[in-house]
């Protein structure tokens, strides 16, 4: 009896396993066609002013509309895109999009302001990275300009050589570049003063505890002096409550990201809501 309920019980354990694995394969050959064909989507946060009034840029967040399971988000479907070597083709797949938005505004008489746009750390280990934004930028007649890119302490860790360089042709070629998620990752202040960053991204986990927590206090408002030391401005991500605002106001936190303002939205929602008439 234990017996058969033994290999009962493995017979299901074993099915499970192959769900599991056949549905990670099934969104694997979805995303692959997703990106071959270019529908993966991108949606668009305000960053805001110091104040919270004013847009001052957006950063464009990776969507993905599954025909059966709806919206899909990164952590959905990153990993999967990691493990099948896709990571560099999903970022060309945004930057398309986004450049396509842009110029789609553009042709609308709309004027967005610098939109914001995650690498990933197989994207800035490519030493053609840099022409390939510039490739895109140009079809839509775009300035490299209106580009931002975010890169996390960790998705830097990599052959410095190669990223060092990908990095200053990037800002060579007239885009800013960020540092997200700041204080989560491997802590590479040497990387923070060798790279061209010009902005500092305060990851939301300190902003949550905000004003109560003494230890995020502490911590944001070390990361707020130190982008200042080293004449960077800086991001909090996560805003979500007046109290939160208030604080970072006081503070000198020089922009504000987080639903208190805007969750992420389509592009013809953020227009819409921003920047049309
Ligand atoms: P991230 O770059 O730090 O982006 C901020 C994330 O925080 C977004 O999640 C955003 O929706 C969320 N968020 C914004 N405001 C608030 C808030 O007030 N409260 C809370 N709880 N969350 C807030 P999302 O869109 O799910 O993206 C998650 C991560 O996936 C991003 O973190 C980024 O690391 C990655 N990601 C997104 N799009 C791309 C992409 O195009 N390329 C790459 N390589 N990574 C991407
Ligand atoms: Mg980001
Ligand atoms: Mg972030
Ligand atoms: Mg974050």
């Amino acid at each position: 009896h234990a017996k058969r309920q033994g290999r009962n019980r493995s017979t299901l354990f074993d099915s499970e396993i192959q769900m599991t694995a056949r549905s990670r394969f099934a969104l694997e050959s979805d995303l692959r066609e997703a990106l071959q064909s270019g529908s993966l989507d991108v949606f668009y946060q305000p960053i805001m002013d110091s104040t919270g009034r004013a847009v001052e840029s957006m950063e464009a967040l990776v969507r993905w509309q599954h025909r059966e399971r709806g919206w899909l988000s990164p952590i959905e479907f990153l990993d999967v895109a990691r493990n099948a070597g896709l990571m560099y083709q999903l970022g060309a797949c945004v930057l398309k999009r986004v450049c396509a938005n842009w110029r789609e505004a553009r042709e609308r008489g709309i004027h967005l302001p610098t939109i914001s746009v995650n690498l990933s750390a197989e994207q800035v280990l490519v030493p053609e990275l840099p022409e390939l934004v510039q490739q895109i930028c140009r079809d839509q007649q775009m300035p490299v300009s209106a580009l931002q890119f975010e890169v996390t302490e960790d998705s830097i860790q990599g052959d410095f050589g190669v990223i060092g360089k990908v990095l200053e042709q990037l800002v060579a070629a007239g885009a800013e570049l960020a540092i997200d998620d700041f204080g989560t990752g491997y802590s590479s202040l040497s990387r923070l003063k060798s790279l061209p960053f010009s902005r500092i991204k305060i990851d939301r986990s300190f902003i949550k505890g905000l004003p109560d927590d003494e230890n995020d206090c502490a911590i944001t408002l070390s990361i707020i002096g130190l982008a200042g030391g080293l004449g960077l401005s800086v991001v909090a991500e996560g805003v979500e409550t007046e109290a939160h605002e208030t604080w970072l106001f006081e503070k000198g936190c020089d922009y504000l990201q987080g639903y208190r303002y805007s969750r992420p939205q389509p592009f013809s929602d953020i227009i819409q809501r921003y920047f049309a008439g």
